[in-house]
């Protein structure tokens, strides 16, 4: 029997760890100092990026994305339901309308061809995006999303909250990195405590197209410029109608100007060395969870109670560990009753009261409530131990088995 409660997911934060954010609050800077460019340069680096922005958290993330792709009213966009409920909000806080397509029931991933034979029905013009999700750290072909997407002439969100670490293999065979920004337009990451690398709350943004960066960086903090060169106003204006002669050809140090409007959607500094020094434990975390998928995976092979599972895939980051079992209520509770907290991911989004109003209702995604009915995410975080986990599959056994 174990003493200790078993979650679904846990952060780690190590006397490293500490020691850095430490070291920030004894600093000069709280907010946006320094540990968040080195933060953004090694999180771009680390996916392979061109560009990171570091936000305030991941939905923060995705409602700049869909600011700077410049969604609007009436605006259509393509999402799975089988996500957190922030990949779709992230298009009504722009006005834009959430079009869930339904998900391939072996990946969980959102179904591109479910998605083309959609595209198909409407004439091009219709929809302007695509959402895909990493989901459970599974990631998406991205090239094949690209190909479609630019077919139709849509732009792609990764929402790879899921996913740091995570990578599919091309057609050319190379392996190409959540986030690296090859294929998708913008990819977002949260650093919330169950996420890979945890910052208390944080989020990332990489892209590889500078336009979208620069609009990313104003967007994040008010609409605000202080580039010489992006001002539109007049010298004369900004040194102050009454001071002249003008002793200056500069513009003065003091000015900025707000251009669009925009959020504070800043991150910490401190939370910023929080993150950088996850970031560096994040290959290890990643093996670690790539160890106990392989160890749930064995363990439920040839079990007929399993009727999917996440399974042994390359490239799978496994923020989570899904199986699918038929009393998955039953289970649940035993686990409870047992001090283990297993989740279910997700409760489909198009089902949220939110989104029924908008007209969905149930049995408009079959293969996603099917999933959902069935879905019960196990504990996987890199510091369960080889104890806790064989406790978990054990109860797992008992439970189904006797
Ligand atoms: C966690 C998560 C988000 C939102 O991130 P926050 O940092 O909590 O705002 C968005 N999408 C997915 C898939 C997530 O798991």
């Amino acid at each position: 029997m174990m003493n200790t409660s078993i979650p679904y997911g846990r952060q780690n934060i190590t006397d490293e760890d500490i020691q850095a954010v430490v070291e920030v609050l004894k600093s000069d800077y709280l907010t946006q100092g320094p540990q968040i460019a080195a933060f953004e340069s090694e999180f771009a680096s680390y996916v392979g990026s061109k560009y990171a922005v570091a936000v305030a958290n991941g939905t923060a993330a995705l409602h700049l994305c869909t600011l700077a792709l410049g969604v609007k009213d009436g605006d259509k966009v393509i999402t799975t339901p089988i996500t957190f409920a922030a990949s779709a909000n992230c298009v009504r806080y722009c006005g834009g309308e959430v079009v869930f397509s339904d998900i391939n029931p072996e990946t969980y991933l959102l179904d591109i061809e479910k998605v083309r034979a959609l595209l198909k029905t409407s004439p091009k013009g219709t929809y302007q995006g695509i959402i895909p999700v990493d989901f459970a750290g599974r990631a998406n072909d991205l090239e094949a999303f690209r190909e479609l997407a630019d077919e139709y002439g849509l732009w792609i969100i990764e929402d790879a909250c899921h996913a740091p670490g995570g990578y599919f293999v091309d057609s050319m065979g190379n392996q190409q990195n959540c986030g690296n920004g090859e294929y998708a337009d913008l990819a977002i990451f949260s650093f919330h405590p169950v996420k890979h690398i945890a910052a208390g709350e944080g989020g990332m943004i990489t892209t590889n197209d500078k336009t979208l960066y620069e609009k990313l960086l104003m967007l994040r903090t008010h609409g605000i410029t202080k580039d010489n060169f992006q001002f539109q106003n007049s010298l004369e204006l900004a040194v102050g109608a009454t001071q002249y002669p003008i002793p200056d050809t500069q513009y003065p140090l003091w000015y900025m100007e707000m251009q669009v409007l925009g959020y504070n959607y800043r991150l910490t500094d401190f939370q910023a060395a929080l993150g950088l020094s996850q970031l560096k434990r994040a290959e290890s975390g990643l093996e670690r969870r790539k160890e106990i998928a392989r160890i749930y995976f064995e363990a439920f092979k040839g079990h007929t109670f399993v009727k999917g599972q996440s399974g042994v895939v390359e490239g799978h980051a496994y923020h989570l560990y899904v199986i699918e079992v038929e009393d998955r209520l039953g289970l649940y509770n035993h686990f409870r009753a047992k001090n283990i907290f297993a989740q279910i991911h997700y409760i489909p989004c198009h089902l949220m009261p939110y989104y029924k109003e908008y007209g969905w209702k149930e049995g408009d995604m079959p293969s996603s409530e099917a999933y959902y009915s069935k879905c019960i995410s196990l504990p996987m975080y890199p510091t369960l131990s080889n104890i806790e986990q064989e406790f978990v599959i054990n109860n797992i056994l008992e439970f189904f088995e006797t």
